[in-house]
């Protein structure tokens, strides 16, 4: 199914200002929030597309991601990225929204205040060559990752009796106040590790390797960075990080890219270019045979539709250029050079270039 646009959810524009996009999340968090529709999945559809929505438009970065690219520039379809969002992660924005504990009690003391731990995320580098960043491509990349050691169990911090939070009371001029912080045994998640298997560090997780596969899409770009939700590092008692894969292209030795499109410099003799010839050029997917018409000038640009980069979004794909260059000999026989000598005086080899098929500011309108 397609995503709808993140700005149509929030309903705002383009240019809508972080202060305007929390706003218009908010009316939205507390309108489909589950506790006021209780049973009711389309208002829990909604909640949670407004949380995604949120999630990349107040996030400077994955805005601007999404702003150039859409939803594949968060890697939208490739099964990481957006959508994937849990309930845990969309209460853990609350406090951010609402300010802490403004959303608890218009709720009742509902879930609002729940923070879920998060482990680190982890980063790699993935190089892609032409042909791979053209078509798309699914990778395999080994990755180190701290998960859950086997056999490791956990029990209730003594500390804080598993909720996380340890309250003080403080005597103040004003009369006896509760704060509430973080439970610093426990770092807020009310487990502690029981019994771990020797391996594991304290936290009870281990490194292990594993390989994962990925489906790169078609027209990413040099620094561009993807994200597999839930791939990174886990840790005790909360969700994974993320797994994010930044894209680095391996040059071509032949052929360019400029945006979606590819560029090749095509260099042919000039009788080939006076008579015209059939020529083999190299695209993304092999060898084509192309027709150089008879009396092509130098400059010239052939266009093979389709043959190029594929959209990021997937809607369309751009062409292959082919830059034709008449190349001039620079060293000649007698006889060659007593052949030219005989023409040098012909009409048709006088350049006429009004005369031309088309000039080259005609060319450079006609391309864009
Ligand atoms: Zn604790």
């Amino acid at each position: 199914m397609a995503k709808r646009d993140y700005y149509e959810i929030l309903g705002v524009t383009k240019s809508a200002s972080p202060e305007e996009i929390k706003k218009a999340y908010r009316k939205l968090a507390i309108k489909y929030h589950p506790d006021k529709n209780p049973g009711n999945p389309e208002a829990e559809e909604k909640f949670k597309e407004a949380a995604e929505a949120y999630e990349v438009l107040s996030n400077q970065e994955k805005r601007q991601r999404y702003d150039q690219y859409g939803h594949q520039g968060l890697g939208g379809n490739g099964g990481y990225g957006g959508g994937g969002m849990n309930m845990d992660d969309i209460f853990s924005q609350f406090g951010d929204i609402f300010g802490g504990s403004g959303f608890e009690s218009f709720f009742g003391g509902g879930r609002g205040g729940r923070r879920t731990k998060k482990g680190t995320n982890l980063r790699v580098k993935l190089k892609l060559n032409l042909k791979e960043i053209a078509n798309g491509v699914e990778k395999k990349i080994k990755v180190k990752r701290q998960v859950l050691a086997e056999g490791v169990t956990f029990k209730n911090c003594s500390t804080c009796q598993g909720t996380g939070q340890v309250k003080k009371v403080v005597n103040t001029m004003l009369g006896q106040m509760v704060s509430a912080s973080t439970c610093p045994a426990c770092g807020g998640n009310g487990q502690i590790v029981d019994k771990k298997p020797a391996e594991a560090d304290p936290r009870g997780l281990v490194l292990k390797e594993e390989v994962i596969a990925i489906n790169i899409p078609g027209g990413v770009a040099d620094g561009m960075q993807l994200s597999m939700s839930g791939k990174g590092n886990e840790t005790a008692g909360g969700i994974p990080g993320d797994l994010l894969i930044v894209i680095e292209e391996i040059e071509d030795d032949i052929l360019q890219r400029d945006g979606n499109n590819v560029v090749f410099d095509l260099y042919v003799s000039f009788i080939d270019a006076v008579l015209g010839s059939s020529i083999e050029v190299p695209t993304i997917d092999g060898k084509v045979k192309i027709k150089l018409e008879p009396g092509t000038q130098s400059g010239k640009i052939l266009r093979l539709k389709g043959k190029g980069i594929k959209d990021i979004n997937g809607y369309h794909r751009g062409d292959q250029l082919i830059h034709v260059n008449v190349w001039t000999p620079k060293q000649l026989s007698k006889d060659e050079r007593a052949i030219l000598e005989k023409l040098k005086d012909s009409e048709n080899f006088k350049p006429d270039p009004g005369n031309s098929e088309k000039s080259f500011f005609d060319k450079m309108k006609e391309f864009f």
